[in-house]
């Protein structure tokens, strides 16, 4: 499965296990919200992680509740970009309704990186 810019080989789990049906149905999902972005930033965007399995959420320190783990989550990166920047651009996206709002965060310890995911509830973080 792929869109135009992006493939599900970029958001599978990075462990390499099979990923669940429901898993692959939300990360196309995702795929669809990662080209909008993609246009609105004009530059290739690149997907540092995106579905992880329980196991190889452990392994990487991520949230117990982690949209990761449901397959809907990203974290991004932009060359020459800061997360922030991206975030600006991204809320710009939700706000006029051609993105799908749901969890924006930032990370002091990663500068760079953009973590946008599906979720119902809004949330917005920077830790
Ligand atoms: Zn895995």
């Amino acid at each position: 499965v792929k869109t135009k810019n992006f493939s599900l080989g970029e958001l599978r789990c990075k462990c390499g296990c099979k990923m669940p049906a429901s898993v692959i149905v939300r990360l196309e999902r995702l795929m669809a919200q990662l080209e909008v972005i993609r246009a609105e930033v004009k530059a290739p965007v690149q997907v540092i992680s995106g579905y992880r399995c329980e196991k190889r959420n452990r392994a990487v320190g991520g949230a117990k509740e982690s949209r990761h783990l449901w397959g809907d989550a990203v974290d991004l990166q932009v060359e020459g970009r800061t997360g922030k920047e991206l975030r600006e651009i991204v809320e710009g996206l939700i706000a006029f309704g051609k993105i799908p709002d749901g969890g924006l965060g930032t990370y002091e310890s990663r500068p760079r990186t953009l973590h946008y995911d599906m979720r119902l509830t809004p949330a917005r973080w920077h830790t």
